[in-house]
């Protein structure tokens, strides 16, 4: 269990496509690279709770660039559900993200009410084992586009 992946907007890291690249995959990390003009190596993510000390700067969205993460440091929160905004539901941010992980069948707000109970070991084995390729095992990307596991090339549900 790596407690580094618990996302402080209620997102499991471990099925980042940042974070997969570069723990599993070379090639993808290469695209990623190419995709948003930046060095190869630069592609690192250890996870939401490590990425002012090791994340990458290059990803208009994620990385070092993630909103909701300026948006904490900003106000001095650790987690999403500190902040008053989100827990009055009145986080447009928050409220954009919930909307973009529920296609993915993820309830964020769901996830944090369990981390902020203290649940987050159980939740993190969940996650590990709900975000892997049907056919190899390995751990996938969740995305709304995925239609390629990065370790056996198969339709990862399928
Ligand atoms: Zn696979």
């Amino acid at each position: 269990m790596d407690r580094r992946l618990i996302g402080r907007c209620g997102v499991y890291c471990g099925a980042c496509e940042i974070h997969r690249a570069y723990k599993d995959s070379p090639a993808l990390r290469v695209s990623l690279a190419q995709k948003h003009n930046c060095e190869v190596g630069d592609v690192v993510c250890e996870g939401c709770q490590q990425v002012h000390a090791r994340g990458w700067a290059g990803h208009p969205e994620w990385g070092k660039n993630c909103r909701v993460l300026k948006c904490l440091a900003q106000h001095g929160f650790r987690f999403c559900f500190e902040c008053p905004d989100y827990v009055l539901e009145r986080c447009q941010l928050h409220s954009e993200m919930c909307a973009s992980y529920a296609l993915l069948e993820e309830d964020l707000r769901g996830n944090l009410e369990r981390i902020k109970k203290g649940e987050s070991r159980t939740w993190l084995a969940e996650q590990d084992k709900r975000w892997r390729c049907v056919h190899c095992g390995g751990p996938i990307v969740a995305s709304h586009n995925l239609y390629r596991c990065h370790h056996c090339n198969q339709h990862p549900r399928y």
